[in-house]
């Protein structure tokens, strides 16, 4: 956090220094872009093949087949959820919350792209509708679906309540349904989980210094965030316990909600010509 007053005296030319103008880190025009045309096509074929629902403070795994598409559904109240993505045929490719922000911002929307860890560094799937994309940014820079929080975890929670106990944080609902998904101990399904993608979540840094914030979640019963898979996905989504997100998490204080998963098929053919992910071209030497 940015503290004032400094204890550094600026330089007589610090006007100067603050004035020069932002570079993009990594300009879009080199980024291979999806084939919105082709998934918006495809998605007015979709039919609901399976669903499933993550409870109120806990979560839901959920596979997806590459080319078939899923949909984040809010039910019965404003509810945000924390989701995780790793490929199917091998855990240790999961979903990398820091390179996805610095390739798309600190917020997604339709067209964005889920980025998987290295060495594949591929798409794992990429957004394809978002009901709430009409928020954009509000006055005090917030927007929806960040991916610069990281998910509420027991650990921050006993750091900051001199060892407090609370076991339905997203950390802890995401590992117990890894575990439960895929027969690992709970120990080493807790290795698995990572930052996530803060579905629904209205997030922000204050402009002042620089501080995470969050306020209630603008999602509605009805909104949805829905994507493809760009390869064979094994999901988790956690309806975190903070509800909304208007006021705190890691208690039982807030309203919660179910969130509904629903995994959907496009018709045959609506895809022709269209292929899954490939791992990234590096050739992995590192110049040794
Ligand atoms: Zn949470």
């Amino acid at each position: 956090m940015k503290t004032n007053p400094p204890e550094t005296a600026a330089p007589t030319d610090a006007e100067a220094r603050r004035a020069l103008a932002p570079v993009i880190c990594y300009p879009v025009e080199t980024l291979p872009q999806p084939p919105m045309a082709l998934y918006r096509t495809a998605r007015a074929t979709l039919q609901p093949v399976f669903e499933v629902i993550a409870p109120p403070r806990d979560a839901a795994c959920f596979h997806v087949p590459a080319g078939h598409f899923f949909r984040i559904h809010s039910t019965q109240g404003p509810q945000v959820g924390d989701l995780n993505l790793w490929n199917a045929a091998d855990l240790t490719e999961r979903f990398y919350s820091g390179k996805t922000r610095a390739l798309h911002g600190t917020h997604l929307s339709t067209g964005d792209r889920l980025w998987s860890s290295f060495p594949a560094l591929r798409p794992l799937a990429t957004i394809t509708h978002d009901t709430l994309d009409w928020y954009g940014f509000d006055a005090f820079g917030g927007g929806v679906h960040d991916v610069i929080g990281t998910r509420c975890d027991p650990y921050t929670h006993a750091l900051l309540t001199d060892g407090g106990q609370y076991h339905h944080c997203c950390h802890s609902n995401l590992t117990r349904a890894l575990a439960a998904e895929t027969g690992l101990p709970l120990a080493e399904a807790e290795r698995h989980v990572h930052d996530v993608l803060n579905v629904f979540m209205c997030t922000g840094f204050t402009r002042d210094t620089g501080q995470y914030f969050m306020k209630a979640s603008p999602v509605r019963p009805g909104d949805y965030l829905e994507f493809i898979a760009e390869t064979d996905l094994l999901g988790a989504l956690s309806a975190c316990p903070g509800g909304d997100c208007s006021a705190e998490h890691s208690s039982d204080a807030a309203a919660c909600y179910p969130l509904r998963i629903e995994v959907l098929r496009p018709a045959p053919g609506a895809l022709d010509g269209w292929h899954p992910a490939a791992a990234s071209r590096y050739d992995r030497s590192h110049g040794a």
